[in-house]
């Protein structure tokens, strides 16, 4: 028997109205008890007096009935909306409980509509991830893998391994021994091939997906002094660093967030790379190189009242990074012969000049970097382990394909339950559970 569950849909705290749902086998009964008969005509909204078991009442509202299977979770459902005052809410949810309704567990009511066939655990990622999307990017590739997106390419690739797999099996199964080679290089070979590159393309779309989720980085890296901390601020426009000129201020890596041509970025001040003047400050070097390793982007500052960046200095620099040439209210920015990909600005971090292109060209890289393509792009680590696997698979059954063909199968076959275990097809309860872990309470 399953359980009912209810729990509060809209956010907590103080609000005009607040939506409580309740899920299961016992909802109908409860929104009888509560709303009183008669039940409404399903899907739509009748104004009714809520009351207690007792017969007080808790609050005039809106009481909606969803009956099973054509309800968000499969289930019977029930929405109240009520007024959202914290007292209101308490008293409603009590009455729910006398009901025999328990309170759900954060993605509760998804996981529900998951094992009902309702969506593939993309799609609930995707649900999870539009609940959370802070800005425009965010919405529109949740919204886009929540309404099937990846859901159709892994599908897609799951039923064209399907008929791979029935060619090697129909050859393993009839086996004219000398003919299998030859017929498998055939039938299977290029199929074979093209998924495998369709994978791989799938892989090296520069993580893409995942940076719309958790941000593009930008890190800032210079000499001590060269005005990192001074440059975050202005980006930042607010006193996010501490400014000093004493070299080494910044000892830690300080990380300001913000939202550039509808994308998260992580903009990060990088301690002075430089000899560590004492411990502390080398674990802030250390850090400062790995995130500057890490980022997307490298943003490299030079004092141009002090020194002309050289040969090895330039090449040190990756194409996408971009050359600073700050402080060129004290001296002019010398002519650099940069490397290909290297944009050079000359700014000045005191008087704002040059900011606006350096500006211009952060917004239209995070753009170019991270806007939608025609492919949906995977969005977390566990699509990209997922998909890796597959491909891993894939490559040895291609190498073992016509020498041997059983091995193949059964390489073809692992790939297979890599692809399912993406859409949630084979589930793997340890990955229910975290994918619904991280959904809030309500959804
Ligand atoms: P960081 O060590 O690279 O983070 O450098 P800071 O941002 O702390 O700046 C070091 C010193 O240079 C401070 O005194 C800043 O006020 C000064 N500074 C930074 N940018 C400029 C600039 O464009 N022009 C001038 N004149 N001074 C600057
Ligand atoms: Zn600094």
């Amino acid at each position: 028997m399953t359980d009912t569950i209810f729990a509060l849909a809209s956010a907590p705290g103080r609000a005009g109205v607040a939506v409580m749902r309740a899920s299961g086998p016992g909802a109908g009964a409860a929104l009888d008890a509560v709303a009183g008969p008669p039940r409404p005509e399903p899907r739509r909204a009748a104004l009714r007096e809520l009351k207690r078991a007792d017969g007080t009442k808790i609050d005039l509202g809106l009481v909606l009935w969803f009956p099973g299977p054509a309800s968000f979770t499969g289930e019977d459902c029930v929405e109240f909306h009520v007024h959202g005052g914290p007292a209101v809410v308490e008293a409603l949810a009590a009455a729910l409980t006398a009901q025999d309704l328990r309170p759900a567990e954060p993605g509760e009511f998804t996981r529900r509509a998951f094992e009902h066939g309702k969506l593939d655990l993309t799609e609930a990622e995707g649900l999870a991830d539009l609940v959370d999307a802070e800005t425009e990017g965010q919405r529109a590739q949740a919204l886009a893998q929540m309404t099937g997106a990846l859901k159709a390419l892994y599908e897609g690739w799951r039923e064209r391994l399907i008929e791979i797999l029935a060619a090697i099996e129909g050859e393993i199964d009839f086996p004219d021994e000398e003919d299998v080679p030859k017929q498998l290089a055939r039938t299977a070979g290029p199929p074979l091939d093209a998924l495998i590159g369709e994978l791989e393309a799938h892989l090296a779309d520069d993580r893409r997906g995942e940076r719309v989720r958790d941000g593009f980085a930008i890190a800032l890296i210079g000499a001590p002094n060269a005005g990192k901390s001074s440059l975050l601020n202005v980006l930042a426009k607010r006193e996010a660093a501490i400014v000093t000129e004493i070299p080494g201020t910044t000892r830690d890596i300080v990380e300001v967030r913000q939202v550039r041509a509808g994308f998260p970025v992580m903009l990060a001040d990088t301690a002075g790379l430089r000899e560590a003047a004492d411990v502390v400050e080398a674990e802030g070097v250390r850090r400062a190189l790995a995130r500057a390793e890490e980022a997307d982007v490298r943003l490299a500052l030079v004092d141009v009242s002090r020194e002309t960046p050289d040969a090895d200095y330039l090449a040190r620099l990756r194409p996408g990074d971009s050359l600073i040439l700050n402080k060129t209210d004290l001296a002019d920015a010398p002519q650099i012969a940069a490397p290909d990909g290297v944009s050079v600005f000359p700014i000045s971090a005191a008087t704002g000049s040059g900011i606006a292109a350096l500006e211009a060209w952060i917004d239209a890289t995070v753009r170019d970097r991270l806007s939608m393509r025609e492919s949906p792009a995977l969005s977390r680590a566990r699509h990209r382990q997922g998909v890796e696997r597959a491909v891993a698979a894939l490559g040895r059954a291609r190498d073992q394909l016509t020498e041997h063909p059983e091995l193949a199968g059964a390489e073809a076959h692992a790939a297979l339950r890599a692809l399912e275990g993406l859409t949630g097809r084979i589930d793997v309860e340890d990955v229910l559970d975290r994918v619904f872990a991280q959904f809030c309470i309500g959804k």
